[in-house]
Parts: C-alpha cells; structure tokens; sequence
C-alpha cells in the first residue's frame, strides 16, 4: 500500500462531508463469502459448482424458471452466507455514514451486510437474499423461510407458489427507483469510494460514470478496468485500506460493531 496515496486519500476523506461508495463482491470476501472473480471465486475453477454450466446461466432467469430445483440448490449452495458478519469495510462505510460524511453506499451486493453494520442509506442494486416473494400472490417471505422450508423449491404457504429471492438475476432489469437513487446519489457526491468490484457487470458499473468530481478513491486487490479514470488506486484488501484511510473516524470504534 502506497503511503503517499493512502495520506491522500486520508486528507480528501477527513475534508468531505459528501462521500459515496459503491461496493462489490470483493467489499465481502474478509467476510468469507467468495466473489465471483477472484481466483477462490465462484467463476474460478475451484467453485463449487458441480453443474455443467456457467454462474451466468445458472443465476439467469432463463435457468431459474427452466430448472427451480437446480437453481435452489446452487442459489442456496453458493449465494447464501447466513453466519457471514460484516467486515472492517462495511464498518468504516457505516461510521462514515454516523459521522455525517457519508450520504449513501451503492452496493452490488446481495448479503445484506451493509446494514448489518449498521449503515442506513443503502441503495441495493441487485436485491437482497434477505427478501423473498411468492412469483403468485407477492406474499413475503424470510431468508429462513427459504433455506429452511425442507422443499426443493420454495412454495408459498398461502398460494403454493414459487418464492424467489428478490434479487436481480441475469437477463431481469434493475429496479428502476434504485437505480435513479443510486444514479442521484453518485452524481452529487464530492468523493466516490470503489470498493471491491471488478466493475465488469452492467448497468451496475456503469453508474461510476456519473461521477462529476476528482476525488475518485478505487479501493480493490486487482486492476480494474475504470482504474484510469480514479483519481487514486490503491490496490489491497478493502477492510485493511479502509481501516488506513480514516483514522480518527473509525479505529476506535472498528471493533465494538
Ligand atoms: P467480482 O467477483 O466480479 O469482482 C470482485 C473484485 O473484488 C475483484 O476485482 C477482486 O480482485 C476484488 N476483491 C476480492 N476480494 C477483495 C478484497 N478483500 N479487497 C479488495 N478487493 C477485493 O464482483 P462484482 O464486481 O461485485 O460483480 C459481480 C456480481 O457478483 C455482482 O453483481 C454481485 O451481485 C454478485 N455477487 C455478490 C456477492 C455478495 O453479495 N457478497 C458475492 C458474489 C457475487
């Protein structure tokens, strides 16, 4: 980690009351919920996907309402973490957000550990695991609800039909309120933190393109497309560079969460 970057960003954090951050699957992995791209991730070859396909295909619409029982059983497998906790990242994201520097946090993130750490203004841009429906009735339903119903495929105890999680699966469009929320809030932001995300999976990483100012922080353990137009890189674990980054703000209360 580069010193003279991480006492840049340092400076820019400690003198914005307008901060954003849009976060990726790599905001999670210190959490131990694998990413998708990462060597260890669920695309890599030690995945464990014992189906022939794809995650692509495997988290697509198409997919979901061919096979409803294979897709439970890879969803389930391979996207819910219940035990996970949040992270240093998500810690310091929610002690910005308590201190009034941070205005919202743009996640790509299903696990719903933003607000577990305790962050309010979370604008999820591809659902949550932790909301559920029935594809009939719209009945709503728990994460246990799902996981633990002891059926294949999730049915609704009123109508008997499918619950789905209410996450974003390949081929379906994002949620249009989010999206103008998220693309609201990136506009508007002085200091945009990226956080852990290849930023290779659209619309989702294309609204850092919204971004107007010059203080775009780029927070990830590899190269990224978008690295040229950051304004710093740092590349390192998210939860150990944002520990660096906001001394003061954070360190002292990291571990009481
Ligand atoms: P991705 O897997 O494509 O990329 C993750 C990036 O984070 C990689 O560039 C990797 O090098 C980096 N990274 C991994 N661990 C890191 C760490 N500790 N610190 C810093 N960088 C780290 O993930 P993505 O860009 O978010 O896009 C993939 C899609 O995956 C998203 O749409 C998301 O919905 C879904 N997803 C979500 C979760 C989750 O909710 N936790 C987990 C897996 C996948």
């Amino acid at each position: 980690m580069s010193i003279d970057k991480v006492k840049q960003a340092v400076e820019i954090i400690q003198s914005s009351g307008n901060i954003v951050a849009f976060t990726g699957a790599g905001a999670s992995t210190e959490s131990n919920i694998p990413d998708f791209r990462s060597a260890g991730g669920l695309y890599g070859v030690g995945g464990r996907n014992r189906y022939k396909y794809p995650p692509e295909y495997m988290l697509s619409y198409t997919f979901f309402i061919d096979n409803p029982r294979d897709f439970f059983d890879y969803y389930r497998n391979n996207l819910v973490y219940r035990d996970a906790r949040p992270n240093d990242c998500h810690k310091a994201l929610s002690r910005l957000e308590e201190a009034g520097k941070l205005k919202a946090v743009v996640t790509q993130n299903i696990d719903g550990l933003h607000q577990a750490a305790g962050s309010k203004t979370v604008y999820e841009l591809h659902g949550s695991i932790y909301r559920n429906y029935c594809m009939k009735c719209r009945k709503s339903f728990s994460l246990d609800y799902v996981m633990d119903q002891g059926k294949p495929v999730p049915l609704c105890d009123a109508c008997g039909g499918i619950v789905r999680p209410d996450v974003v699966l390949y081929e379906e469009a994002l949620d249009e309120n989010v999206l103008a929320s998220a693309i609201s809030a990136v506009r508007k932001a002085e200091v945009l933190l990226v956080i852990g995300s290849s930023l290779v999976v659209y619309p989702a990483a294309g609204i850092i393109n919204y971004y107007r100012g010059n203080k775009m922080i780029l927070i990830n353990k590899t190269a990224t497309p978008y690295d040229w137009s950051a304004d710093i890189v740092i590349n390192g674990s998210a939860g150990a560079v944002m520990r660096e980054i906001t001394p003061g703000i954070c360190d002292e209360i990291l571990d009481e969460i």
